[in-house]
């Protein structure tokens, strides 16, 4: 009998045909610059470990420390009885960290974007996004029902004439990533900081691959650029540099108690377990006591960038520790990434829909953790470019 899902087999059969079906990998043993997938040790150019945090000691020690004091399930929602001490003691902490007068911690990056566009925009209102946004900063477009604006990539000229175009909403919210994911390029953020005055627009903007990285305290583009005092509404993750797990935003202090009361992703669901405070805690130290580590990881970015340049690879604006290598064509990614992985190297092919159509890419994400001769075999193992399609 024919059953109602039944339609999923040829969704899948349509995947499989386009080059984009996915499927999971299993890693064994920790995240860090080697690791083991599906059974092979791999050295490892597809995480976003960015400081080689995620297996360090210090964090799992404080987790362990945690775990005596409060258990391991987070129990309820933060307003009812999620929220620890530890939770306060990281959120407190956050804002110092990041200068601002308050945080809110979520339980994911992805969580703080769709929860915060939604909580500061509704119908009558305008938001006016990146086209290379993440899908989590779209998704909370989408979710708001405000009047979604795509404006071109970094392109603030255009994304000025809507601005000046599109009026007579109630409120206007402008929202990029600092640091876009696939691309590895920065946000004109002074740019954008200079029409949301002009404009009378909100400006929010999500740092999750920036913290820990960019700054020279690791406050990410926004230090970097110097307009952290410019921007109101700041998110980040500490799943990414800082090797935890969860998101944050962080603003002035009516900002986050709005954001608390209105938030739907903060407020309807389960709190993170405390002991992922107790290893965010750890890794902040960590930050602090060692600064260096972000510009160590974007030099050596720069080096290896300028060495892939000269053997003709195109590495689009890339100027960060994530840097692509655009192919476009979703096969010859899937293979290249093969033949890498062959010689004991993995670097994700990036397709559809991470990137649009036809801007398939090999992904590849430095991180501190990696010698120099793990990045002398992955030159080594892509050599030269191949000649375009
Ligand atoms: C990864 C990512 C997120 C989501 O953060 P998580 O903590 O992994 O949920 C949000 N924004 C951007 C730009 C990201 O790359």
């Amino acid at each position: 009998m024919a059953k109602s899902i039944d339609w999923i087999d040829g969704a899948l059969a349509d995947l499989e045909d386009r080059c984009l079906l996915r499927r999971l990998a299993q890693r064994e043993r920790s995240q860090g610059p080697v690791i083991v997938l599906d059974g092979q040790r791999l050295v490892n150019f597809g995480s976003n470990d960015y400081l080689g945090l995620a297996a360090d000691p210090r964090l799992t020690a404080a987790v362990r420390q945690s775990l005596d004091q409060y258990g391991w399930g987070g129990g309820a929602s933060p307003l009812i009885s999620g929220h620890s001490r530890l939770h306060a003691q990281l959120e407190r902490r956050l804002a110092e960290f990041e200068r601002a007068e308050a945080a809110l911690l979520f339980t994911s990056g992805y969580a703080a974007n769709t929860g915060t566009i939604a909580a500061l925009v509704s119908e009558g209102d305008a938001v006016f996004t990146d086209r290379k946004n993440h899908a989590s900063l779209l998704d909370g477009c989408r979710l708001s029902r405000a009047r979604v604006q795509v404006y071109p990539h970094g392109d603030w000229r255009r994304l000025e004439k809507l601005l000046a175009r599109e009026t007579g909403y109630r409120r206007r919210l402008i929202v990029t990533d600092s640091l876009f994911s696939m691309d590895g390029d920065l946000a004109p953020l002074v740019e954008l900081a200079d029409l949301a005055d002009r404009y009378g627009a909100m400006l929010m903007i999500d740092e999750a691959h920036a913290t820990g990285v960019f700054g020279h305290s690791g406050r990410g583009v926004a230090e970097h650029q110097g307009v952290e005092t410019r921007v109101p509404i700041r998110v980040g993750t500490l799943s990414k540099a800082l090797g935890s797990h969860g998101g944050y935003v962080v603003g002035e202090r009516r900002l986050i108690e709005w954001l608390a009361n209105r938030a739907r992703s903060y407020v309807f669901s389960t709190a993170a377990p405390a002991a992922a405070a107790a290893a965010s805690l750890a890794a902040l130290d960590i930050v602090e006591a060692e600064p260096g580590r972000g510009k160590l990881l974007l030099d050596r970015s720069e080096q290896l960038r300028r060495r892939l340049s000269a053997k003709g690879w195109n590495v689009g604006r890339s100027a960060s520790q994530i840097i692509p290598l655009l192919l476009g064509d979703d096969e010859q990614v899937i293979e290249l990434s093969a033949a890498l992985r062959h010689r004991g190297v993995f670097v994700p092919a990036i397709r559809p829909p991470t990137v649009p159509p036809g801007e398939a890419c090999l992904r590849i994400s430095l991180s501190h953790a990696h010698t120099s001769e793990m990045l002398e075999l992955l030159a080594e193992s892509l050599g030269r470019a191949p000649d375009p399609h």
